[in-house]
């Protein structure tokens, strides 16, 4: 892996920009022999890659090899994100081999209900399948009626949906569906979740998928569906303490940085994506190790310190979706008793009659810290909000 992360360095170092990082790091490619090293090199974040598009037409990554544009939401605005033919060639190589992993085989009927215009979603799905050989149908999104009305008329074996929509689909007839790919939102970060979709599904094999504009794909799971694989002949992945930088032991929650093992066009070289997220290493039985076992659990934007322990509101909100009862408003309020300890109080939106034991295991689960009081309210005026009364 080392060899291949050293090539596409030494790629890099030959545009300004790039350059610049491994200035500031006192380094030239040459200089990198060990992940170590490697490590010293700056993170790339969203907001510099703002700054070169503002500052420059194309931000200076166009090239005359490019031949397509993507977007990217970001912040207010769209940032272009730009594609030779062999960058678009070697995504769809990534993804058609991650989609083989997760079942699909050539004489699959492939649903796809992404949007194609724009976003990066729709077309690199496509772009995947087609590339596996599968018979690919590029519905893109739209009413539900007329989902079904071309699954009725197609059989899809496989559908490329946000979870949300495919639940839909299930609820309102869709069979026949052996392999769900599901990207987009939350899924098998939310409890219960992945269950009830696969239940819709008469027990199919559920995908987690995990992307972005910037960098496509990351991961995804195979057949067995033990958490998504790192894509790790794509990209390289480390987990960063969003404070320090500094990079994560395995099993440890932090920030996702990623960086392209075989990108021409605007590779990703130690990318922050502000996703939150951690890694395991165990032998899976498709052959892959590195595992995001819930994929991605929230944001590393908004972090507090509470008991030691790092809190991130985001993943309150995949918590709480997992309880029916629960609207997913919260409000956290963290105090400083007179012992000088902290005090974490969390109450939440909902109806009454919510299974206390269980939510109060699930919070402290997700959160590894344990709440001194939990209260559920019938209405909150705003939705998340934190409260530190500390300082
Ligand atoms: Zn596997």
């Amino acid at each position: 892996m080392l060899d291949v992360l050293k090539t596409q360095l030494a790629r890099n170092y030959q545009h300004p920009f790039y350059r610049r990082k491994f200035e500031e790091a006192g380094m030239k490619p040459v200089d990198i022999r060990t992940m170590e090293d490697f490590q010293k090199l700056p993170f790339m974040t969203r907001h510099e890659i703002n700054s070169a598009f503002e500052s420059r037409k194309f931000g200076g990554f166009m090239t005359e090899e490019v031949v397509r544009i993507n977007f990217s939401p970001s912040g207010t605005g769209l940032i272009p994100v730009l594609q030779t033919q062999r960058d678009v060639d070697s995504i769809n190589g990534a993804n058609a081999e991650a989609f083989r992993r997760a079942g699909v085989e050539r004489d699959d009927v492939v649903m796809i209900t992404f949007n194609y215009h724009i976003f990066i979603a729709g077309l690199n799905f496509h772009g995947g399948m087609e590339r596996l050989g599968a018979k690919v149908i590029p519905l893109g999104p739209g009413s539900t009626e007329r989902a079904l009305e071309m699954a009725e008329m197609v059989s899809p074996t496989v559908l490329i949906s946000n979870p949300s929509f495919a639940l839909k689909l299930a609820k309102e007839g869709l069979d026949g569906v052996k392999v769900l790919i599901a990207a987009g939102e939350p899924f098998s970060s939310v409890e219960g979740y992945k269950e009830e979709v696969k239940n819709a599904f008469g027990g199919a094999t559920m995908i987690d998928y995990y992307g972005m504009a910037e960098c496509l794909p990351i991961a995804c799971e195979c057949r067995y569906e033990n958490g998504l694989h790192i894509i790790d002949d794509f990209v390289h992945v480390e987990i960063i303490d969003p404070d320090t930088g500094e990079v994560l032991e395995d099993g440890e929650r932090g920030e996702v940085v990623v960086t392209h093992l075989n990108k021409d066009a605007m590779p990703m070289q130690r990318f922050r994506t502000g996703d939150l997220s951690m890694i395991e290493r165990f032998e899976c039985d498709c052959g892959k190790t590195l595992t995001m076992p819930k994929g991605v659990f929230g944001r590393t934007d908004e972090m507090y310190k509470v008991k030691g322990v790092k809190f991130y509101p985001s993943q309150l909100n995949l918590v709480l979706r997992g309880f029916p009862e629960l609207t997913g408003k919260f409000r956290a309020v963290i105090k400083r008793t007179e012992k000088g300890t902290d005090y974490l109080e969390i109450e939440v939106e909902g109806k009454e009659g919510v299974d206390y034991r269980r939510l109060e295991e699930a919070i402290r689960s997700a959160l590894l810290i344990s709440p001194n009081k939990i209260n559920v309210v019938e209405r909150l005026e705003k939705d998340r909000e934190v409260i530190d009364e500390r300082y």
